[in-house]
């Protein structure tokens, strides 16, 4: 006997109150969780309908007093149904219970929120907080370690309850804040959003922009409209193309939603649409508590709004008759959810607009690679827009490769090409921006005299040190020990890479005491304000060199910054992960994008071990095909996402060795249960970071070209879980081609 749990009232608090009926013989095949059933409900058994949460064997009380559900609906055309249809692709592509699916696709206000006064949100992005916890490790800074960590598992998190739990004192908070890794904001107060009062027309495009335009207009004609994705070179336009777009979609009497990343959602961005579209437009942003954010999603629902801007979670509001989703920026990771279930909001935005019939649009500079593959395969249709409006073209680009400056006795970090540079820059009055790229934190091993890189030969990702000295590969857990000559060469200049900013500005006073020079990392933003200090200083041209991580190279706009210094583009290029060589491609190309961006002309110095590397070759001279066309052959090669399917199983526990033993029989039954499929297993490894917080921390791969079977397996993984005590109080998280 089959009983099912059904919830009727999914408008408020309630959803996780649910009544148990018995499933019919007749019904048992078609109805699943999430479908639209009708029951008989209350003493006087009368009809309502509910949704279908969960279905189990074990009735929860008396069978014989258990009713039978009387039919299923037929397939409804509200807003509400159709998310419910997406909550049940959710959980199907993602791994979660229905009730967890459902709680992401109607975020409303829940009951404890009201309580909470301040909330902590993480601004740094999560590599920075990975180097920075090596960092405070190193220094033995144990309670900003463990913030750290905590912020490193946690986007928000409740302040009081916070500081209670990891021993800290207010002080540690206060300082994370002014050095930009949180925020801390009232939870409760209002934020509205200001909106200018003058009313702007829309912007007359460019003929190239024009013609972008016609052809996303064409395919919106057609039959099966695709989704599109519009990869135009930063300031050609985009963001006036989505005007265009939303307006279009607001005269057929339709709504649009626009998916930024937070990191993009300031004033300036958001306050050109809202001169545009005004009141029409609701905005979404970490600084509204849970009521003011389910406020924005009520104007959507009423109609009072018809234009919804926001990040992620944005992509929920639930508007009647949606027509546009645009996605921009939509390579970012901050689209990947961290909480379960950890949905990706492209992959989402596309399956909805699936569901609603509403285009989707998705706007990038430098593609994700899933989204250039579905254009190659005819699944998406790509337009371009190649020209940046009224400004100078590319700058000139120089690689530098230092194995050479190295051969001919140059054993400085700076290469006498970036030194000649830095010299005319200074000499013409103009700034420089000097990045020291450290995303994907130091940790590989790599030889300076012939650039050799240490790598797992059976995933081609670079091994990192772990602090016995042992390298160990993060996908599938096999190590070696320490190396002290180059495999490659012999020479002994082979160990982790390592380079502080501070030492690069000690070296830099010595190569041009007359240099006014400002230094942005955790060092020199302790006090308040310190960031927006610096920004403000350089800006007003107070200054001839910044130097700083990657919190630099995003979001910050300085007209006269002529030339751009990448320190050492590897190590991006090494991070022990799969997507090392795309993302350092993204920010290269971002980087030699902030050169020479207003009526002067830029150069960038890139400076590398690996010239030869198509990531940085590619990102020199800006071409996105050439880099896609390697990329996509190494992943076809190493059977690595979008060309094949890849399933991670995240499990992490208090207890070692409990852990480990939970994970050999967690492999083991995979194995078992895929002894015939083409799938490959991977690990037991440990994670980057192996341990935080006190919790070990373990994975396990699974890979295979059958993105339908690893979600079979994830589901018969969920249920072995389920009912293995071994896994119990174990924390597991699921993760589809992260
Ligand atoms: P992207 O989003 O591709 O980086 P934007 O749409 O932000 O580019 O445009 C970059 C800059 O160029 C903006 O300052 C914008 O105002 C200006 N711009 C682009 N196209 C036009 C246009 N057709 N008319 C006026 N200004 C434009
Ligand atoms: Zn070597
Ligand atoms: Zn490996």
């Amino acid at each position: 006997m089959k009983y099912a749990d059904v919830i009727v009232d999914i408008s408020a608090e309630q959803l996780d109150r649910h009544f148990q009926y018995r499933i019919p013989a007749a019904l048992e095949n078609s109805v699943y969780p999430g479908v639209q059933v009708e029951i008989p409900f209350g003493a006087g058994n009368k009809v309502i309908r509910g949704y279908v949460m969960q279905i189990t064997n074990q009735p929860d009380y008396d069978p014989k007093k258990i009713k039978d559900i009387r039919s299923l609906c037929e397939r409804s055309e509200t807003v509400e149904s159709r998310m419910m249809e997406l909550a049940v692709w959710i959980r199907k592509t993602y791994g979660c219970t229905m009730l967890q699916a459902l709680r992401t696709v109607l975020p409303i206000r829940q009951k404890t929120e009201r309580h909470i006064k301040k909330k902590i949100v993480r601004t740094a992005e999560k590599e920075e907080i990975l180097s920075r916890i090596q960092e405070e490790r190193r220094k033995n800074h144990r309670a900003r370690e463990r913030f750290l960590c905590y912020v490193l598992e946690h986007e928000e998190a409740e302040y009081s309850s916070c500081i209670k739990e990891l021993k800290l004192n207010a002080g540690i908070l206060k300082a994370f804040e002014k050095e930009g890794v949180v925020r801390i904001v009232d939870a409760t107060a209002s934020v509205p959003m200001k909106i200018s009062g003058m009313h702007r027309d829309m912007p007359i495009l460019t003929a190239e922009q024009v013609k972008t335009l016609t052809e996303i207009r064409e395919e919106w004609e057609r039959q099966e409209p695709r989704p599109v994705l519009l990869q135009g070179i930063t300031g050609s336009g985009k963001t006036m193309l989505y005007m265009h777009l939303i307006e279009q979609t607001l005269r057929e009497g339709r709504q649009a939603i626009l998916l930024v990343p937070e990191i993009a959602l300031t004033y300036q961005n958001v306050e050109r649409f809202c001169q545009c579209f005004q009141d029409k437009v609701a905005i979404l942003h970490s600084r509204l508590s849970a009521g003011e954010k389910a406020q924005q999603f009520e104007r959507a629902r009423n109609g009072s709004a018809s234009i919804m801007i926001g990040p992620r979670s944005a992509l929920f509001a639930p508007f009647p008759n949606l027509g546009l989703i645009i996605v921009d920026e939509e390579q970012e990771t901050s689209y990947h959810s961290e909480k379960t279930p950890r949905y990706h909001a492209r992959e989402t935005a596309v399956e909805r607009g699936r569901l609603e019939k509403a285009h989707v649009v998705l706007g990038s500079a430098t593609p994700s690679l899933e989204a250039a593959w579905r254009c190659e395969q005819g699944l998406y249709k790509k337009v371009e827009l190649n020209s940046r409006y009224g400004r100078h073209g590319l700058p000139t680009v120089y690689i530098t490769d230092m194995r050479e400056e190295l051969k001919s006795g140059n054993r400085s970090v700076f290469s006498r090409q970036l030194l000649t540079s830095l010299r005319e820059c200074l000499d013409r009055k103009e700034q420089a921006l000097l990045f020291l790229n450290r995303r994907g934190y130091a940790g590989f091993i790599s030889c300076r005299m012939c650039g050799y890189v240490i790598k797992c030969p059976h995933c081609d990702v670079s091994m990192t040190m772990h602090r016995d000295g042992r390298l160990v590969c993060h996908y599938c857990g096999r190590s070696k020990s320490p190396v002290n000559v180059c495999p490659s060469c012999g020479s002994p200049y082979i160990s982790a890479f390592r380079a502080g900013t501070q030492q690069i500005e000690e070296m830099l006073h010595r190569e041009f005491p007359e240099a006014r020079i400002l230094r942005m990392d955790m060092d020199t933003t302790r006090h308040k304000n310190d960031h927006e200090e610096i920004i403000r200083t350089f800006g007003e041209h107070k200054a001839d060199i910044l130097i700083g991580t990657q919190m630099i190279v995003k979001g910050h706009d300085f007209p006269e910054v002529t030339l751009v210094g990448v320190l050492a583009a590897d190590m991006s290029l090494f991070s022990a992960d799969y997507r090392s060589a795309e993302r350092t491609f993204q920010l290269l190309t971002q980087a030699i994008g902030r050169a020479g961006r207003a009526e002067k002309a830029g150069c960038a110095v890139i400076q590398t071990y690996h010239p030869e590397h198509y990531a940085i070759e590619a990102a020199a001279v800006q071409d996105y095909g050439q880099f896609y066309q390697q990329e996509i052959g190494y992943r076809e090669l190493m059977g690595y996402p979008p060309a094949s399917s890849l399933l991670a199983i995240h499990v992490s526990f208090t207890d070692a060795d409990r852990l480990d033993m939970a994970m050999t029989y967690l492999k083991r039954f995979l194995e078992r249960i895929t002894q015939k499929a083409e799938v490959q297993i991977i690990g037991p490894a440990d994670e980057a970071v192996a341990k935080i917080n006190d919790m070990y921390r373990r994975a396990i791969y699974i890979k295979g070209k059958d993105e339908q079977l690893l979600k079979i397996l994830r589901e018969q993984t969920e249920h072995y879980i389920e009912i293995n005590k071994g896994f119990e109080a174990m924390y597991i998280q699921y993760d589809l081609n992260a």
